[in-house]
């Protein structure tokens, strides 16, 4: 359903764009009226330019700024993303030595019992520290994804946890759950399972240590059996969290099949809520979890009034800037050591 083409114009491009989008919206086929909303990315291409898959990539970026695409139905190409792509063009030529250089690190961020407030755990997330300057992974792992080297990346991370776990063990005897996220391009190649429990058995440490956490938009994909690889990774002991639950339009039926431990309630469904009535979503999703026997996450938790409003409707699980950040591995060593 992407389609592209070229136009040579003399008029406005934007009335050009314009016009092409109010045809599509007004098709009609026999007598039956067909709306079709279109999305359009445009560039203009300059006279030297001949790389089509650079042109392509242009339009391409410049649609994906349309969101809502209900209200805004065209975005042409401009300096903010001539600006991005430079800016990824660069990251992307620095990873590889960054992985060596190991500029990656982690940070720990805890998730705390709603009931005792007791910590249950924490969710491993990276930094790019590149040139004394902190980069957040949203700016990276869009980018690592289309190019696949979130593959190696999270391979990486997946065994520095395995080292922290490790290290925890020996020191204090014990080591907190720790959840790892796993992007969906592992997916394509099941075998990731594998490399991972070689590392859990280097480390001498146990799977159920780890917990995986998968998107739910990542469990939609019909070419892959997912719920495959998720028994994979049950019977190999890890723990399974759904994350971001309640944004990526999975179906219900398939939700029942999957052998998950925990569903994270997105931050979206905290920052909506209307914290004094009860037909807020985040009821909904913890009376569907009870049925189901799996346990809640909400994330994104800031503030007292939030934290309230989680402990009245029962879900067990609270992870958000209002308990703490994520923090580097020392610091939160801290943290568990007064709060296991
Ligand atoms: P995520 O897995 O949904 O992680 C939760 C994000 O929400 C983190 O952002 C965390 O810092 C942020 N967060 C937690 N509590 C609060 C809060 O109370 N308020 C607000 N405003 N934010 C909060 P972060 O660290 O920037 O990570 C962004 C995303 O990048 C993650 O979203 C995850 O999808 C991805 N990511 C991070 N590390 C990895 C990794 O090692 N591998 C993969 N594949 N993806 C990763
Ligand atoms: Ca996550
Ligand atoms: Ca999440």
């Amino acid at each position: 359903d992407v389609f592209a083409s070229i136009f040579s114009y003399d008029e406005n491009i934007e009335e050009l764009l314009d016009k092409i989008y109010k045809e599509a919206s007004n098709l009609k086929v026999g007598n039956v009226n067909i709306t079709v909303n279109l999305a359009i990315g445009a560039y203009n291409i300059l006279p030297h330019e001949t790389d089509v898959n650079n042109i392509l990539d242009k339009a391409y970026l410049a649609r994906s700024q349309i969101k809502g695409l209900y209200n805004s139905n065209y975005y042409l190409f401009d300096e903010k993303l001539e600006k991005q792509m430079i800016e990824e063009q660069s990251l992307e030529s620095s990873m590889e030595e960054a992985l060596v250089n190991k500029e990656f690190i982690i940070v720990y961020q805890p998730k705390v019992f709603t009931k005792n407030e007791k910590m249950a755990g924490a969710e491993a997330l990276v930094r790019w520290k590149r040139n004394g300057e902190m980069i957040s992974p949203g700016k990276f792992i869009p980018l690592f994804e289309k190019n696949k080297f979130i593959v190696k990346l999270d391979m990486y991370i997946f065994e520095k946890v395995c080292q922290d776990i490790s290290d925890w063990k020996d020191k204090y005897g014990g080591a907190p759950i720790v959840s790892i996220n796993v992007s969906k391009e592992h997916f394509v190649d099941p075998n990731f399972i594998e490399q991972y429990v070689k590392i859990c058995e280097k480390y001498e440490i146990e799977t159920s240590n780890i917990d995986l956490e998968i998107t739910e938009s990542a469990t939609v994909d019909s070419n892959i059996d997912i719920i495959d690889i998720m028994n994979k990774i049950k019977e190999k002991g890890f723990a399974i969290s759904i994350d971001d639950f309640g944004t990526g339009y999975s179906s219900l039926s398939m939700l029942q099949n999957m052998p998950i431990d925990i569903l994270k309630i997105d931050k979206v469904f905290v920052d909506k809520a209307n914290l004094e009535g009860d037909n807020n979503v985040i009821n909904y999703i913890e009376d569907m979890a009870e049925h189901m026997k799996v346990r809640t996450i909400v994330e994104g938790v800031e503030t007292k009034e939030q934290v309230e409003f989680i402990k009245k409707i029962g879900c067990d699980i609270i992870q958000g800037y209002y308990y703490s950040k994520p923090i580097p591995k020392e610091e939160f060593e801290n943290y568990f050591k007064n709060n296991m």
